[in-house]
């Protein structure tokens, strides 16, 4: 619910709502704006129902937040969100690029890719420590020394990193190493997870799961968002569909439906969106054109040998075409790379 002050009440009133939703299990929100202050109560609909706050002599307007999301959602939040990772911006005009391989293989294979894609404009490296591999024999990624080798390397290029989490007891490892978390399409919905990531204090890539809806990726988001955290990036990545040309159907509908509905930024993976390096460029062409704020995307120093995902990697020159080749699109939408 939305509670619009009036012009004159003061912070001591503004105080007094707050605390009134709150003694009743709700949570609430304080927004000030410059000319008017507004209100927001968050919880079960039937307490919000009973509030009563229209006939407070204060209150000049109260409006349900339709969306079933509501703190991710623009009814309480109309602005872009712009959110740092190490540094680096992603939202509102900063367009941002993260590109790195599928999984960090060895110490060579990450800083040879690194060097490259941080050299072509990279604004932050990817690469996953912990892999959710749908084969139980797949490489598994390297784990805790992994995580190293991604801390040393970022250091050591200045560049910020990104890795996936998959459990809730490795967060704090990683937020010692990483600069954000990713959660994976597999653990979209592991809420537990979700929740202990509202309270991570690192930014956190929340991927659309495979067989998500948009709502449900939203409704994701708030799970993060609501323990705390707003530096929350949603990214589209493809879902299942009868199709088998590609990896997944990559949704790019989804991206300015999600940007109509929430402020917060939306980034396009294209690799796992495809599966197919050719079909990489194209679609992150497209996606900038919909209104993407930041593309990841796969890098391999040597795409045939590489561990995991070799298919859908780009070779190094490759991504310094690719980064050359969006300039002017990112450009065109008003943003910058
Ligand atoms: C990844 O980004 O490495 C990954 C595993 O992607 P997704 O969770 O989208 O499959
Ligand atoms: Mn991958």
């Amino acid at each position: 619910m939305i509670i619009v002050l009036k012009p004159e009440a003061t912070k001591e009133q503004a105080d007094e709502l707050l605390a009134r939703i709150e003694e009743r299990g709700l949570k609430s929100l304080y927004m000030p704006g410059s000319e008017r202050t507004v209100l927001g109560a968050l919880g079960d609909e039937r307490v919000l129902g009973e509030l009563r706050l229209e006939s407070h002599p204060m209150v000049e307007s109260v409006k349900a937040i339709l969306a079933p999301y509501k703190l991710v959602s623009r009814e309480v939040h109309p602005h872009d969100s712009v959110v740092s990772i190490g540094g680096a911006t992603v939202g509102g005009e900063a367009f941002m690029v993260i590109a790195g391989p599928c999984a960090i293989e060895s110490k060579e294979q990450f800083t040879q890719t690194a060097e490259q894609v941080k050299k072509h404009g990279a604004h932050a490296l990817r690469g996953g420590a912990f892999k959710p591999r749908t084969s139980p024999y797949s490489f598994q990624g390297l784990g805790i020394e992994g995580l190293k080798i991604m801390g040393e390397v970022k250091t050591a290029l200045g560049i910020p990193a990104v890795t996936e989490v998959v459990e809730a007891s490795d967060i704090q490892a990683i937020a010692d190493h990483a600069d954000a978390l990713q959660v994976g399409a597999r653990n979209m919905q592991n809420f537990r997870l979700l929740k202990q990531l509202g309270e991570c204090g690192k930014p956190v890539i929340l991927k659309r799961g495979m067989a998500a809806t948009i709502k449900d990726l939203l409704l994701a988001a708030e799970y993060i968002v609501s323990e705390g955290n707003e530096n929350v990036i949603l990214c589209e990545r493809g879902i299942r569909t009868f199709e088998t040309a590609t990896r997944n159907t990559l949704d790019l509908s989804a991206v300015p439906f999600i940007k109509q509905r929430s402020h917060l930024p939306v980034i396009v993976d294209p690799s796992h969106g495809t599966g197919r390096r050719e079909l990489v460029e194209p679609m992150s062409r497209a996606a900038v054109a919909c209104g993407a704020d930041g593309i990841m995307v796969e890098v391999h120093c040597n795409p045939p040998e590489a561990l995991s995902d070799g298919a859908q990697s780009l070779f190094p020159d490759q991504f310094a075409a690719f980064m050359q080749g969006l300039r002017p699109f990112v450009e065109a939408v008003g943003k910058k790379l």
